[in-house]
């Protein structure tokens, strides 16, 4: 009987799982604040900005008034019509409740998209650099992770649509597109949109559209592939609350796609969490449908963050900074800062800046392993959990660091 549960203490299949690397270099710079040094966490997409107060209110009013029982499984139909309108709008699409599966955060999509799509052994294509989750849940779920890439050119990056359409196997039944991306802070341009789109309908492939920073943006509007024609019916959209709204420890985002995806998701929502928080719902109701003017602030101050955190990077020697109009990354090209400080390897040299700045950063190795002929460098500020003073100071001794080896 021990030796029985002693066995089952780990299944085989945990050996695939991935992780988001991100979170062991918060630990790191969380324990060397612990010691009384200053750390400057530019690590982690998270904010340090309070939700809106009419959101919070209306969760708050929620909870006194008892709303704390379960509720259905795609979410309350207030939630889902708010964002129905909202994805209709923001699309061009005719987008109904039906459409709408509401999720404890917008991560959540990402599997249950994979887990209704994927069979074992299906090769999915997703980007690389670019969020772990995918590749981690693509092979624990028994498919193939193959990557794609962004090319750096003189105005920043760009798919690389002709590799894309080469990594097509008879084995390739989904695409992940993570527009507008993270770490690189890039869009997709009208030309690689319809390019995606002609191989999506060309190869049959579902794709997912994460578009979790879809209105994280400072000017002009973001357009979804999903929008192209005949896309909406091979499109599954993970929408969140978390970038735009402050509200990444609420976990409230949603899935958005065809009734057929939609129908399973509600099933596999009955089969997980049950239902997303009730009282959370309600504030993602005053989101979409209140006083925005807690959202524009947001990206005001994001805005500004940004330029600091640009002006610095992009007058470091050995840097090249772009200053990309979407997301709240930075991913600054330093193959020539680190070529000069004799550091070869992304590891000794973040933590080189991380042990003599306090600056805590990613490299482009938390967003998936280096493919073969990759010869640049790059590491990832997030410069949404900072005010701009701190900004200014850490990029400052960052600069300093940087230049003495210069
Ligand atoms: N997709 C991307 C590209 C992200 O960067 C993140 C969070 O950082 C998510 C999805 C998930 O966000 P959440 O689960 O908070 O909605």
């Amino acid at each position: 009987m021990i030796a029985n549960a002693a066995r089952a203490a780990r299944a085989a299949r945990v050996d695939d799982l991935g992780t988001e690397t991100v979170f062991a270099v918060a630990a790191e710079a969380a324990a060397l604040a612990a010691k009384g040094r200053t750390v400057y966490p530019f690590h982690l997409g998270d904010l340090n900005l309070p939700t809106p107060a009419n959101i919070a209110e209306a969760a708050s009013r929620a909870l006194r008034d008892g709303k704390t029982t379960y509720c259905p499984n795609a979410g309350i139909a207030e939630l889902r019509e708010a964002i129905a309108v909202d994805v209709g709008r923001s699309h061009g699409l005719s987008c109904g409740v039906e459409n709408v599966s509401v999720q404890p955060g917008g991560k959540p999509v990402i599997g249950k998209f994979l887990l209704a799509f994927m069979d074992p052994g299906d090769e999915v294509l997703y980007p690389n650099p670019g969020f772990p989750i995918y590749s981690s849940l693509i092979e624990f779920f028994g498919g193939r992770a193959v990557p794609y890439t962004y090319v750096e050119g003189r105005d920043g990056f760009a798919l690389d649509l002709e590799q894309i359409e080469r990594a097509v196997t008879p084995a390739t039944t989904l695409l992940i597109l993570n527009d507008l991306h993270n770490p690189t802070g890039v869009e997709c341009s009208a030309r690689e949109l319809e390019g995606l789109a002609e191989l999506a309908r060309r190869h049959d492939l579902q794709v997912l559209c994460d578009e979790a920073y879809f209105d994280v943006r400072y000017t002009g509007s973001s357009r979804s592939l999903a929008s192209l024609p005949g896309m909406a019916e091979r499109c599954v959209i993970l929408y969140t609350f978390s970038k735009k709204y402050a509200m990444t420890g609420w976990r409230l985002g949603a899935a958005i796609g065809p009734r057929r995806f939609i129908d399973i998701c509600n099933t596999l929502n009955v089969n997980g969490e049950s239902c997303t928080n009730q009282f959370v719902q309600w504030g993602g109701v005053e989101a979409l449908t209140g006083d925005q003017s807690g959202a524009h602030e947001i990206l005001e101050v994001l805005r500004r963050r940004r330029d600091a955190a640009c002006d610095i990077l992009s007058s470091t020697a050995g840097v090249r900074c772009l200053q990309p109009n979407t997301t709240f990354y930075l991913y600054p090209n330093v193959t020539e800062a680190m070529a000069r400080s004799g550091l070869t390897d992304y590891e000794g040299f973040r933590r080189a800046i991380l042990d003599y700045t306090g600056v805590s950063m990613c490299t482009r190795l938390h967003f998936g392993p280096a493919l073969p002929g990759e010869t640049q460098r790059y590491l990832r500020f997030a410069y949404s959990g900072l005010h701009t003073e701190q900004i200014r100071e850490g990029l400052g001794l960052l600069k300093h660091f940087i230049e003495s080896y210069v």
